[in-house]
């Protein structure tokens, strides 16, 4: 299938992602809306997303993203990209009025929303599987630089288990145009500022191991993030090194969204099934890395996770 296929009588087309946006989120939506830019010069395209982090600054056009989202305008298509409708935030909408309804994702918790649905959970991410769809003599420069950034972050950069020969097979297609796919991983991936540094330090230094120490978790406050001066967009990172201690089978970091509410993000080795846990508290992702969004008390919190992750390991 080609996504031209789908959207070529389209007038008006609108894209989105989920809400938080992550860098395959970003590449995905930002290499779409270059690709049908170019493919379908006389469309009119529109991208609805939640401001982007800084370091993507780097993706053409990224300034064209839509972060207001009061429409009442009826799309001919809406692409939603790595999520499902529900977390497309003040976007679903628009979603739901939009003609016809496309859904590209990874997810194994997404069981599909559109009228068309493409959701491959063997996927890397979103943007490998877009660039499938794609057709590959009308990808460019600045289309591969948006997919590349998008399968290196949620690769971790070609490290994580879901990077498969057809991941490299892409990512060896797109640096042939010749950017500074160096640069763009340590700019995008690595490199933190001193105040996202010392966050990551105090959350690791304060976190904790239990269940036989094959469990460890940590958390931000709102009162930390105000003191260190640093938003969610900041955390990224903190819990992929909470998962790198070695003995630990699954990681655990979350950080306070208002009062009694905290935005959890799991890390697993594949022992333990953080996708299930997370559907099971109203959230998503893959079996190595999903989240939620839990309510009540930090430690609350950690109790019904751990009876889930002890029933998980029980049964090894
Ligand atoms: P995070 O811990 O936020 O980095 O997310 C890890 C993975 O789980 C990513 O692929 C997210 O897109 C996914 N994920 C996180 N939170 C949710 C949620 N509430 N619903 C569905 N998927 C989620
Ligand atoms: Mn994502
Ligand atoms: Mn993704």
């Amino acid at each position: 299938m080609r996504i031209i296929d789908e959207v070529k009588d389209a007038k008006t087309i609108a894209i989105g992602g989920h809400v938080r946006p992550d860098g395959d989120c970003i590449g995905s939506v930002m290499g779409l809306y270059l690709y049908l830019k170019r493919v379908m010069p006389k469309a009119e395209i529109d991208v609805y997303l939640d401001k982007p982090a800084d370091i993507f600054q780097c993706i053409s056009h990224i300034e064209d993203i839509k972060s207001e989202f009061n429409t009442n305008k009826v799309y001919d298509v809406f692409v939603a990209l790595d999520t499902t409708d529900e977390r497309l935030g003040d976007a679903e909408p628009i979603y739901r009025n939009a003609c016809k309804k496309i859904n590209i994702d990874h997810h194994i918790s997404n069981s599909g929303c559109g009228d068309v649905s493409i959701v491959e959970p063997k996927r890397s991410s979103t943007a490998e599987l877009l660039y499938d769809l794609m057709e590959p003599e009308m990808v460019d420069e600045e289309i591969a630089k948006a997919i590349y950034i998008g399968i290196a972050h949620d690769t971790g950069v070609f490290r994580y288990s879901n990077t498969s020969p057809r991941t490299l097979q892409i990512v060896a297609e797109l640096i042939k145009f010749g950017f500074d796919f160096s640069k763009i991983v340590e700019e995008t991936f690595f490199e933190k500022t001193y105040l996202q540094t010392q966050i990551m330090g105090r959350a690791v230094l304060e976190s904790v191991r239990f269940m036989h120490e094959r469990c460890i978790v940590s958390m931000v406050s709102r009162r930390m993030m105000e003191f260190y001066c640093v938003t969610p967009k900041d955390l990224d990172g903190i819990v992929n090194h909470l998962q790198s201690v070695k003995g630990v089978d699954c990681a655990i970091f979350m950080y306070e969204t208002g009062t009694l509410e905290y935005k959890v993000s799991m890390r697993s080795n594949g022992k333990v099934d953080v996708a299930a846990i997370a559907m099971k508290f109203g959230g998503g992702g893959h079996v190595r890395a999903a989240g939620c969004t839990m309510n009540g008390t930090y430690h609350d919190n950690i109790n019904n996770l751990s009876i889930e992750i002890a029933e998980q390991l029980k049964n090894e």
